[in-house]
């Protein structure tokens, strides 16, 4: 237990390592999940956003007062939106409306300044994260976060997720896996573990809809299908992604993913979002291909609560032709 953290800042990070109890006895494996939906902003992304902002005062480019403008499914908004409060910026968070009214309205709620804008193609000039960069060149002394191809992001990850999770573990980890949207998670963990143990499996997860699977098994960029899930999987290989290390991939379709996230509930206690059953189902595929005996480590993205209205929601996901999973009774006596 470290000793009292200085405001926000500090408190990002130095999360628990969760063992999944009933996946690790159902693959004889011990499936572990870091869990940064405790982080003070609700996800992983705070530590990016932390990262991003550090590095941007310290070159100057930041300067007390100033904006900070990112295009985001949410999170990173969200860890952007506390840190501005506790550090003395301003947030203008551009948000594609598909995303959840729960992330939406927490932007709000934070005080960040949003524009909700149509989710097209990134091609288009009028995508969230072209928009936003072009909003940031606008705004006299604004900073654009970047979070995509700035590599701050995978610096905060490769600088803190990474080093917890090897010192968590003893050193003893054989296989990474978790899903990227823009890859400053999944890179900056697998770059640090590469280095101190090259056989350590780096796996990349990817829902349906989205063209890394495909790149990462076959170099091209080919999607197919969609997901509900939010925050994960792209149409092209970021900065922060591409030259990351990836021994294997994996895709997972939602209905298998809600499976898991509802399993989660159920047999861990543990209230998920949608990317969470993207990375846990890879993690057990991974078990799997692996065989049992082996230790492998991904990331508790978020927390449900984000996605109430929608992955927990029996309406809302039938009217996207998924099944919510069902609860077999407790049998009791
Ligand atoms: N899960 C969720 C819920 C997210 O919001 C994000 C960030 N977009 C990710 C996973 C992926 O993280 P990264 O951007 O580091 O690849």
């Amino acid at each position: 237990m470290g000793a009292i953290s200085k405001g926000f800042s500090e408190a990002v990070g130095h999360t628990p390592l969760i063992r999944l109890r009933a996946l690790s006895e159902l693959t004889g494996c011990e499936i572990l999940g870091k869990a940064e939906f405790m982080n003070p902003g609700g996800s992983v992304k705070d530590r990016a956003a932390l990262g991003i902002l550090m590095e941007a005062e310290a070159s100057g480019e930041l300067r007390p007062g100033g904006t900070v403008v990112e295009g985001t499914a949410g999170n990173t908004g969200i860890g952007l939106a506390h840190l501005c409060n506790a550090r003395g910026y301003r947030a203008l968070i551009v948000i594609p409306e598909t995303q959840s009214a729960e992330k939406i309205g927490l932007l709000r709620s934070l005080g960040a300044e949003v524009r909700t804008v149509p989710a097209v193609p990134y091609a288009d000039p009028n995508n969230y994260v072209r928009l936003s960069g072009r909003i940031a060149a606008e705004i006299p002394g604004a900073v654009w976060a970047n979070q995509f191809d700035n590599l701050a992001n995978r610096r905060a990850h490769y600088n803190s997720t990474a080093p917890e999770i090897w010192e968590q573990c003893d050193g003893r980890i054989d296989a990474w896996v978790a899903a990227t949207g823009t890859g400053g998670t999944y890179a900056g963990v697998a770059l640090f573990l590469k280095e101190r143990r090259e056989a350590v499996r780096c796996v990349l997860a990817d829902p349906d809809g989205s063209a890394l699977y495909s790149w990462a098994t076959s170099g091209e960029l080919r999607a197919e299908g969609s997901s509900i899930t939010e925050g994960i999987g792209n149409s092209r290989v970021t900065a922060n992604l591409a030259d990351a290390p990836i021994d294997d991939a994996v895709r997972i379709d939602d209905q298998e993913a809600l499976g898991t996230i509802y399993q989660m509930l159920w047999k861990e206690g543990l209230f998920m979002g949608g990317s969470v059953g993207i990375n846990v189902a890879a993690a057990v595929e991974t078990a799997r291909r692996l065989g049992p005996g082996h230790r492998i480590v991904t990331v508790l993205c978020d927390g449900g609560d984000r996605y109430r209205s929608r992955l927990y929601d029996r309406d809302w996901l039938a009217g996207r032709g998924l099944q919510q999973p069902q609860r077999l009774p407790l049998v009791s006596g």
